[in-house]
């Protein structure tokens, strides 16, 4: 198996060597998003501003989602050309984003937004004014509602709509007519709906819900306690800000094991023999 991954890796490269972008594209885009990240890492810069001009913003865009680095994928995003790269930034779900840019300075934070198309500058410039390591920093805005008024159809019909852009599809939240949060229901309890039943009737009421500046370390424990694959994020007036999803918690997991992981080693500094 890794023979024949260092085989197509030495594929791309000779394509990449006689500028053959056709051939590229075909065979790259065909891997998986994190091998494509994989391959792209390994490469000399010369080679990755190549890369740049073969795939579109939303295909680097994949790329970038799936290096967990966000110091790396900063420096590969200051690399780009910048009205490029404030694409591929707009074609990123808004909470990677916003993740990459806090690791930047803010006149390249200003910068980026001002050439950025302005909906997606306006959803990434409303996630930056959360504190880091709220839920607020870390939740996204791409999630599924409907109202509790809707049937089964009318939200079916919305769901495939909206599919392609949300962060999961497997909760959809219910909103009332003041669009506060009253329940919740999964894709598979849509989906066994007959047609015609309301969304109201059919939908979880006790909805689990965190508030905005909930600490990101108690959100991962709840996701562990609750088993859901993602949690709402409501602001004091029950109203749906965003959604928070079990990879996102996972990066906070390894987040925090590292850091617990570094107090340690600085613990065990008091064990060496030094000045005190
Ligand atoms: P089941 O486990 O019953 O087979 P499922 O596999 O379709 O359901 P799960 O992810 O296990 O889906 O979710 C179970 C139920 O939890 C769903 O019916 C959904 O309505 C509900 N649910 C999802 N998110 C929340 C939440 N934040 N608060 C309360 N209930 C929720
Ligand atoms: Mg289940």
């Amino acid at each position: 198996y890794e023979k024949q991954y260092e085989q197509h890796w030495k594929k791309l490269q000779q394509q990449l060597k006689r500028e053959n972008m056709e051939g590229f594209r075909n065979e790259f885009l065909d891997m998986h998003s994190y091998d494509q990240a994989m391959f792209f890492i390994e490469q000399k810069k010369s080679i990755r501003l190549q890369i740049y001009t073969y795939l579109s913003p939303e295909e680097i865009a994949d790329i970038m989602e799936s290096i967990d680095e966000e110091e790396q994928t900063r420096d590969l995003i200051s690399e780009m050309d910048p009205r490029f790269a404030s694409m591929v930034l707009a074609e990123m779900s808004a909470d990677n984003a916003v993740d990459i840019l806090n690791e930047m300075d803010k006149d390249h934070i200003a910068s980026f937004l001002t050439i950025m198309d302005t909906s997606a500058a306006d959803e990434i410039k409303h996630l930056l004014h959360y504190e880091e390591k709220t839920a607020g920093s870390i939740m996204t805005t791409e999630f599924i509602a409907t109202y509790k008024t809707n049937t089964a159809k009318q939200t079916m019909q919305q769901l495939k709509e909206q599919a392609p852009d949300a962060e999961t599809i497997y909760y959809l939240y219910v909103l009332d007519a003041d669009k506060r949060l009253v329940g919740v229901l999964s894709l598979r309890d849509l989906i066994v709906a007959p047609e015609d039943t309301k969304i109201e009737s059919i939908m979880m009421e006790k909805v689990v819900a965190v508030s905005a500046g909930k600490d990101q370390e108690e959100i991962a424990q709840m996701m562990r306690d609750y088993d859901f694959l993602a949690l709402p994020v409501v602001d004091f007036q029950d109203h749906l800000l965003g959604i928070i999803t079990v990879d996102d918690i996972m990066d906070v997991m390894e987040e925090e094991a590292s850091d617990d992981y570094s107090k340690l080693a600085g613990v065990s500094d008091i064990d060496k023999p030094n000045d005190t």
